[in-house]
Order: C-alpha cells, then structure tokens, then sequence
C-alpha cells in the first residue's frame, strides 16, 4: 500500500503555530507520546482482561525510550495495542489532527483572553513536531491477520502512508530531531524530561540510548569481561572451572530497572501503606531528608475520583515564608506544580501530590477556577485537613501539641483563607503561652477567667516585651505568643470570629492586678495626683518632642520596674498597618501626624528611682539631673517596647555614661 494525502485543507500555518506557541514547554511532547504508548498498553490489557484478546501470562508490558545520537533520533517503542492502516487514518489524519487544531485554536483564543490552559494538556501526538522535522509510525494492530503499517510527515501538511516493517504487536513513533530538539540528544535533557512527567506512569518505561561503541570502548569493554575482580585471598586454591563459574556470574547482565514506579503509593489502600512507605515516598518526590511530620492519604471514588497524599513538613528554621510543594497528576500522568486555580490556596504550603483524573484540564485556568469539579474537591480536601486536626487534637494531644509550632502558621493560614476549615478546627487552635504550655483559646479564658475576663493577652517579642512577661508572671498571668507573620491578620480575624474575646498586646494596658490599690481614695489626693500628672506630662511632652504622650503616676506592685510605656491597642494596629502601607518615610510621618498613637508613659511610684526621682522635681535646683533622669526613664520604658533607633542608643549610651559618672563623683565625695 501507497498513500498520500493533505492533513487539512486549511491546515499550513498548523504545525508552525505549534512550534511558536508551546515553545517553552517542549519538552510536553514527551508526556504526550510516552502516556500515548501507555495508553496502548492499558488498553490491550483491558481487552486482555475483557477476554477479547488473548495474552500469554507472563507476557511483560513496556516502553522503551531508544535515543541515537548518530542518527539523531529519539524512539518511543510500545507493544501495546498498536494500529491498523485504518486506524492511523482515523486516529492520527482526523482526530487527533482535529483534535490538536482544536486545541490550538482555543489555546490562541485564551492566551488572548483568558490566560494559560494548565501544560498545555490535550495537544496529543503532534506535539511530536515541536522537536522533530520528521515524524513516522510504525506500528502492528494486536488484531488477528493485522499488517504493519507506517505513517511518516515531514512537518508540512503532506503525509505519506506505506507497509510497514514491524514483526511484533506495538508501535513505534521515531522523531527526526530537528534544530528545536536538538537539546533532547543530551541523554541527561531527556533523562530529566522522562523523570518529571512519566516518574509514575502506569507500564514500567526504559531508556536506552544506542551508541556505537569507539574501538578504544569495545578493546576495554572485553579486557574487562575477562579480568576477575577478586581479592588475592579469594584467588588461592581457586580451580580453572570456579574461576571461569564467577567470570560468567560477573559478566551477566543486570537486569535494567524502569525509570519509574508504575504502582505509586497514593494509588495503593491507605492501610497496606506503612509509615515508612510514607516517608520513602515523601523523601524521594521531594528531595527532602526530613521526616514530614504526619500525612493525610486522600483517596475517593465517588462521587469523584480523587486520590493523592498531603505532606506536613517540618518549618524550615529561619524561614518566614513556608514554601510548599503540591503536584497534581491525572492518572499517573505528571501535569504541574502548584496550581493556584486547582488546589485550595492555603494547601500550597504544603507538599503532597494529587492524582485528579476527572479534572477538565483542557480548559483555561480562569475556566477551571469556576469549575464545579475544582470546587468540590476543594471542599473535600479542606475537610480532610480540618478531621484530621481534630483526630489529632483530641486523641494524641501530646504530639499534636510538638507539632503545633510547624503547622501553627498553615492552620492559622488555611482557617482565614477557608472559612469551613476554621469552623471545624476552631477548638483545637492551640495558642502558645509564656509559660511553654500550648492551649486552645477556651482552655486559656476558663484558666484566666477570675483575673481577667474575655481577654486573650499575647506578646508578639518574648525578648523585646519581657518587662511585661515578667510583671505578668510575677502575677500568675499568662500571655500567649503570637510572634510569626501570620499572626498579625490571624490576630484581627480571632476577634472577628470571637466578638466576645478583647486580643491585646500585653503592653497595651495595664491589667487591673497589676496595680496596687489605692487605699486614699480622697477628692484632694485624687486632685493631687491629676497635678502631677499634668506637670510631669508637659515636661515629658516637651522633653521627648511628642505632643501626644500621656503621662500617669501610678502604684504598681512590681517595684523593680520604673517606667513602662503603653500603647492602646487601635493605635498600635494603626500603627503596624501604616508600616505596611507607607511606601517613604514622608508618608509615615504624614500618617503618624493623622494617627496620633496613644501612648502612655507610666511612672511606678513604687519602685525607689522615681520615689526619689518625684521628690527631686519639688526641688529648684535639681531641674537639669531631673531632665537626664527623665530621659533615661523614657528609655528604658521604650526600651521594653520597642527597639531603640540608632540616634537614640546612642543619646542613651552617652547619658548613661553622664549618669553613671555623677553617681561616681558622688560616691567618691561621701
Ligand atoms: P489522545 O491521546 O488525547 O487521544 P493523541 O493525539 O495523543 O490524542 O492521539 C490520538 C490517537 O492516536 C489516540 O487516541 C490513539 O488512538 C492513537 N495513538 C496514538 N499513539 C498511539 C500508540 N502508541 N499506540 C496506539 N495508538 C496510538
């Protein structure tokens, strides 16, 4: 038979177009033609299964991936189903021809509009031109009396079709690899290429690059098959016909492996996986050499089929931002990392893979945001998570608790970004405390509840803030520590969703048990303390240059502390916001001048410095080492509070040293 024919009447800028618009993506030609050779395997096992062909037992099933570099080729070799004549012309001439016009019409149309189709899935066997300027098939139908038949096209619109040469069931599609593919003929580009997209196809796949030995390769080659790698001991006594027994033992040919794992862990039942399968799998996938801390195994029929394995990692010490990893697959066929319009955003911070075979994947990724399909299984997986929280929360608390400070950040994550996540994982959000215990909010009100009501206490800087921590501690208070990025927002929404519950920075008040009871409760020592307040105010206003500082004389019971600063807790959310929005420093000061923060200097009139200190303001003379020691006061309260700027360490170090020099010369004077 001799054939030839046109593609498509309207079809010469088709294969051009091909090559321009997946051009970064090349490489997808190996997913399409390896998962075709797949396909023609499965297929022939079903009818295999079916009774409608019958195979030999121990028939073994495979795809080689033959590379020449001398003749520069690349084969894909399945024994499969393979195809007759008439099924080239309908399979390859019509359909798959349509279907790759097709697909590149609307690929043009959304790249337009829409933006990208997620890897570019469903261009099928012509993508084969992206890298070759000549494709041919050669191929044997598995069907009784079939011939072989060949197919080849040079890249126009013109096929040619012949006998073929084929003896065995299968098919072969050779590439003629042309400047596009060049890069293929490096067997470490293809290695690669096979490895992202075939890692876990069904039928076992071989690479194999044919290579015509030098003469100086195939002179070692055979010295080597006749030298005997033994130790000298094991040489003695060694007979002619034993030496000549382990040369053949050391000669025979190692069984080659497959470049991939056609039964990948997520497609097997969740109970004969073991955890170490679980971990192998996660460190090989992953290039990881932790251990991930616990996995959820998600696998569904119906009403949707949906099967994969979710992974949560250990935080990466130092990181603010966790990186995650989530592959998604349709049926053991690799499709892309990280697909924001698939899985659910907050997911992304983890690692996992995700076979979704029902996904439409040859629609456009705004398409597939919409999608019903993408919708549920969002709902699915997010339930997922939440159960199990809960299951660990509840019934291995204590190692739900050592992994809380890894998926602290996720959790908190995913209950603002999914609203049902939160809903279910509400009572087992641990929250951290200064005493290094994890409790859930409720347990932390009920524990607090007689010292203060409805009101969730943190620290954002343990180091920064333990002036503070101390007091509390002091007190038999707790704070908690809400001290990562996510915090912040995670803070706010809390409040949102507990309407009841006051969240507040613990120097943003003074907590009632702090502060010692005023046994005078008079009008004139009320009048009193109002004076001085005032004088110490306007002194400190003029001192520290705010015009918005408060000053309060107050009786604390911790006499080892001065001064503390207060900031009310809006002003303060004022404030961290305007960081994040202020893009110069003129915009800071311009919001600054508009928020004017409440801040509140607060001098203890319990502890011996500012006992001293307030007799020393009654006296004429003393004004200017009041000056210094007020300044020093409003530093160190700032200290606790903030960190200092440049300029001020360095005012604070030099005043330091002044102080510190007038209480020597003193000392020395006595
Ligand atoms: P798809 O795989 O999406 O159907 P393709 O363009 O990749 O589209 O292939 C078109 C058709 O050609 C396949 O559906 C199949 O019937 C046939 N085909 C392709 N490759 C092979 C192969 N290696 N063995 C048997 N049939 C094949």
């Amino acid at each position: 038979m001799n054939e030839t024919g046109n593609l498509s009447i309207n079809s010469e800028n088709f294969l051009p177009i091909i090559k321009k618009w997946l051009y970064t993506d090349k490489d997808i030609f190996l997913r399409e033609l390896v998962s075709n050779a797949c396909d023609a395997v499965t297929k022939l096992q079903k009818l295999n299964v079916m009774g409608e062909v019958e195979l030999p037992a121990d028939e073994t099933y495979a795809i080689k991936v033959v590379l020449n570099p001398d003749n520069q080729t690349l084969q894909i070799i399945d024994n499969g189903i393979g195809m007759t004549d008439d099924e080239i012309k309908k399979y390859i001439n019509q359909i798959a021809f349509s279907g790759a016009t097709d697909f590149m019409s609307k690929y043009q149309e959304k790249m337009d509009s829409e933006g990208e189709i997620i890897g570019h899935f469903g261009l099928g066997f012509y993508s084969a031109f992206m890298v070759a300027d000549k494709v041919e098939i050669d191929t044997l139908s598995y069907q009784e009396g079939a011939t072989p038949a060949k197919w080849s096209c040079e890249g126009g619109i013109d096929y040619a079709m012949e006998d073929g040469t084929r003896a065995e069931r299968g098919t072969t599609i050779t590439l003629f690899l042309g400047e596009d593919g060049k890069e293929f003929m490096d067997e470490a580009v293809l290695y690669a290429g096979l490895q992202k997209y075939c890692s876990f196809m069904p039928v076992s796949i071989f690479m194999d690059v044919e290579k015509e030995a030098t003469e100086e390769e195939i002179a070692a080659e055979k010295a080597e098959s006749n030298t005997l790698h033994i130790t000298p001991e094991e040489a003695e006594g060694l007979t002619k016909d034993d030496a000549l027994e382990k040369l053949a033992e050391q000669n025979k040919e190692i069984e080659p492996e497959p470049l991939n794992d056609t039964n990948p862990l997520w497609q097997r039942q969740p109970k004969d996986c073991t955890d170490e399968d679980y971990k192998a799998f996660y460190h090989k996938v992953f290039a990881d050499r932790n251990d991930p801390l616990f996995w959820i195994h998600l696998n569904m029929d119906y009403p949707f089929r949906l099967k994969g394995i979710l992974y949560f990692p250990k935080l990466v010490e130092q990181m603010d931002v966790m990186e995650g990893e989530i592959k998604l697959y349709a049926n053991q066929v690799y499709i892309a990392d990280n697909i924001k319009e698939v899985v659910p955003e907050f997911l992304l911070l983890l690692k996992g893979v995700l076979d979704c075979p029902d996904m439409p994947l040859n629609v456009s990724r705004s398409a597939l945001q919409n999608d019903g399909y993408v919708d549920k299984m969002n709902k699915y997986i997010t339930k997922k998570v939440g159960d199990k929280m809960v299951q660990l929360f509840k019934n291995e608390r204590e190692q739900y608790e050592s992994f809380w400070d890894d998926i602290g950040i996720f959790i908190k994550y995913g209950c603002m970004r999914e609203e049902k996540l939160y809903d279910k994982v509400k009572d087992a959000l641990l929250f951290k405390t200064t005493d290094d215990v994890y409790e859930t909010l409720p347990e932390y009100l009920e524990k607090n509840k007689e010292k203060h009501e409805n009101k969730l206490f943190f620290v954002t800087d343990e180091n920064q803030q333990i002036q503070y921590i101390r007091m509390f501690k002091e007190q038999g208070l707790e704070a908690v520590i809400l001290s990562t990025p996510v915090d912040k927002p995670f803070s706010s929404f809390l409040e949102f969703k507990n309407p009841d519950v006051k969240v507040q920075r613990i120097d943003a008040d003074i907590a009632d048990t702090l502060q010692e009871k005023d046994e005078d409760a008079s009008e004139a020592k009320k009048q009193a303390d109002a004076f001085l307040n005032e004088t110490l105010q306007t002194k400190f206003r003029s001192l520290v240059g705010s015009e918005n500082l408060k000053v309060s004389v107050e009786s604390l019971k911790a006499e080892n502390v001065s001064a503390m600063l207060l900031l009310s807790e809006e002003s303060r959310r004022m404030m961290e916001m305007m960081e994040q929005y202020a893009q110069n420093p003129e915009m800071k000061a311009m919001f600054a001048e508009q928020i004017k923060p409440e801040e509140t200097l607060v001098l203890n009139r319990s502890n011996p410095l500012v006992k001293t200190y307030l007799s020393l303001q009654e006296q004429e003379t003393k004004q200017e080492d009041c000056a210094l020691i007020s300044r020093q006061l409003y530093d160190l309260a700032l200290m606790s509070h903030r960190a200092l700027t440049s300029s001020e360490m360095t005012a604070f170090l030099d005043r330091s040293n002044v102080l510190l020099g007038k209480l020597a010369s003193l000392e020395l004077n006595q």
